[in-house]
């Protein structure tokens, strides 16, 4: 009592009646004050789910590979993390060589370079589709991943070259390509010769297949346009992650177009599933697996 008597006294608080028990201190025991608990509990940056609103760690969902944990939303995954989170082990990056080019000078409310400068910037590429070559549980193989957040996913002249280019080296080294595709489609600033680039990567894929190699897609959200048209629907597999929108047209301009109101489920992954569109929906947890599963069934793989 006289050790706690002289504490108290120290502190500046003197023991009386009044003082509720609460306020009271107890040797031995610290008692942080609020400000300090607040500081503890924001030191790690948060990702909100755009679904149930959970507040998760960007680690914690880094980890469960941008799915969220409470509701099983799958978020947005960049084309880098992707790639590496698909992969076992990266052997090497590809196309890096190739980089953008304004041939029509284009200028909007910016001129296309500057929207570039801005979008490798946010973005930290170079351009919106990234190529790398890797193992997966062992099986050697090219995949390409489109950046959604660099200018939409859209497809320029660099994307095809990219494209292109990863499709040779899998026919020249006898290994399956994927494609993880989200985009909004063919870049405008780059006109008809944006447009070329659907004909171009067609072709590359036709190659691929006369020379008996798989080319897997699997649609991420979302993927519209010039996308759609060419190299994310010539597949010999579809892939869809769950509630990805998949389409040509976005629902607004076909409404536009056909003066009817559509259903909500519309161009979603599940509805396409249903038409016959597409092959499989894939949890993120299970898709490495499955394409695993898929490439050794095509090749002939012990
Ligand atoms: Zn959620």
């Amino acid at each position: 009592m006289s050790y706690s008597m002289s504490q108290q006294v120290k502190s500046g608080k003197i023991l009386s009646p009044s003082t509720p028990w609460t306020e009271r201190i107890v040797p031995g025991i610290h008692v942080p004050d609020e400000q300090t608990t607040l500081k503890a509990t924001f030191t790690e940056p948060t990702i909100e789910c755009p679904e149930c609103h959970a507040l998760v760690t960007r680690t914690a969902m880094s980890f469960n590979a941008y799915v969220c944990p409470q509701c099983d939303e799958h978020l947005k995954m960049k084309a880098r993390d992707r790639l590496n989170w698909f992969f076992d082990q990266v052997q090497t990056e590809m196309g890096q060589e190739f980089t953008a080019k304004d041939p029509l000078k284009f200028v909007d409310s910016k001129a296309y370079p500057e929207r570039m400068s801005e979008a490798q910037k946010k973005t930290g590429e170079t351009e919106a589709l990234i190529v790398m070559q890797g193992l997966l549980k062992g099986v050697p193989m090219i995949a390409t991943a489109f950046e959604f957040d660099f200018m939409g996913g859209s497809m320029g002249t660099v994307v095809g070259d990219r494209f292109v280019q990863a499709a040779e080296r899998a026919i020249e080294t006898h290994q399956p390509l994927i494609c993880f595709a989200a985009s909004g489609g063919a870049r405008m600033q780059e006109g008809m010769l944006s447009l070329m680039q659907m004909a171009r990567t067609s072709a590359a894929i036709q190659r691929l297949k006369e020379a008996g190699l798989p080319y897997v897609v699997v649609l991420t959200h979302p993927v519209y346009g010039g996308v759609t048209a060419s190299l994310a629907m010539l597949g010999d597999v579809h892939l869809a992650e769950p509630k990805a929108m998949i389409g040509f047209a976005g629902k607004r301009v076909i409404e536009q177009t056909v003066r009817e109101k559509l259903d909500e489920p519309f161009q979603r992954a599940e509805y396409l599933l249903d038409h016959g569109v597409i092959d499989q929906i894939v949890h993120r947890h299970a898709l490495r697996d499955t394409v695993y599963r898929i490439i050794t069934k095509l090749m002939n793989l012990p």
